[in-house]
């Protein structure tokens, strides 16, 4: 097999605001991976985040590492021991390691002829609809962005600030039928949590994700114990070994590829969630349709989506799953049905 790569810069379609600072901005660089055998190409993405320690050039520098490793093996059916390996010889660097092992599951569908969700014995039509985020903005621009949002039944607010209460009780009257949840992204104490917590329960919001900063844990669970709404952990659980410490935190979890390596690794924290009664979301970060259409193969396992990672940029140079207003489509393509738009396979 031979793995090569072309790096990418998105540009979201409005500035991308959220509580923590180090992950704002208007442009995202990830990298497209590509593993071919025998005349089949297999796709992958890495959308890696500073605060996960990972950018474009750790990226870069991973996929070196790892591509005498790939090329040495003959074909994907090698994806446990090459994933294992990749573990051993790599710490971290899981937005990386996701791209490989996506394009690993997307030669595999494409060798037996099956997308993946048929590969994983999985109905697309059990996939739950996607929220549409809606990032921190001026009331004038918040006004803007969930008027073009009408026809989104889920949306979800990033908040993490003084106007909070405001901000969600301007997209209550703009959007007086819509779903909404709310992602804080750490940026709340926990008294403040549970005062705004509170004051949400009124203007509908079905659960708040991320409201404290990760490192708080007795904070964590003494919100846990008082909050009238759901909470899920998002920055709070990267990897399957930060589930246990969930329990009795949080009622449900943020899993996304880029954060915990990858479909493989996913699906063994969602046996792990469910083993606990955790709910599960299936999340992503700005990324292009190969990112979160491989996050689509697995979600008929989960309650929530939030994929409109490709939607929230403007100029996505692949092609995946449609986004029809929250609603997640997958073709019937063999493997995961990707590839960049320039040069389709
Ligand atoms: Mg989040």
């Amino acid at each position: 097999m031979k793995l090569s790569y072309e790096l990418v810069e998105l540009s979201a379609k409005y500035p991308f605001n959220i509580a923590n600072k180090d992950v704002c901005g208007s442009v995202f660089r990830n990298v497209i991976v590509r593993i071919e055998c025998e005349g089949l190409v297999g796709w992958g993405e890495a959308a890696p985040f500073e605060i996960y320690g990972e950018n474009q050039k750790t990226v870069i520098s991973a996929l070196q590492t790892i591509a005498p490793c790939v090329e040495m093996m003959k074909d994907p059916w090698e994806a446990e021991h090459i994933m294992d390996f990749l573990d051993s010889k790599l710490e971290r660097n899981f937005a990386a390691k996701a791209s490989i092992d996506m394009a690993l599951y997307d030669l595999q569908g494409q060798i037996l002829g099956l997308p993946i969700y048929r590969l994983l014995g999985l109905s697309p039509g059990r996939i739950p609809d996607s929220t549409y985020t809606i990032g921190i903005d001026s009331e004038e621009m918040i006004r803007e962005k969930v008027c073009e949002a009408k026809d989104y039944p889920l949306l979800k607010i990033k908040v993490g600030g003084p106007g909070d209460i405001e901000t969600i009780r301007i997209v209550r009257e703009e959007a007086p039928s819509a779903s909404l949840r709310v992602d804080a992204n750490c940026g709340w104490q926990p008294r403040q949590a549970l005062r705004m917590i509170e004051q949400m329960v009124e203007l509908g919001v079905e659960f708040i994700e991320q409201p404290l900063p990760a490192e708080n844990k007795e904070g964590a669970r003494w919100l846990y114990e008082r909050s009238p709404l759901p909470l899920m952990a998002d920055e709070s659980c990267e990897r399957l070994e930060d589930i246990p410490e969930c329990i009795g935190r949080f009622d449900s979890i943020n899993i996304k590829l880029a954060k915990c390596g990858g479909i493989r690794h996913a699906l063994k924290m969602i046996g792990c969630a469910r083993a606990h009664q955790l709910n599960i979301m299936l999340g992503c970060m700005p990324e292009t349709s190969i990112g979160v259409t491989a996050a689509a193969h697995i979600s008929p396992l989960v309650d929530y989506c939030d994929l409109d990672g490709a939607e929230l940029v403007g100029n996505d140079p692949c092609y995946g799953m449609q986004f029809d207003k929250g609603r997640i489509v997958l073709s019937a393509r063999p493997g995961l049905g990707v590839g960049l738009i320039a040069s389709p396979v």
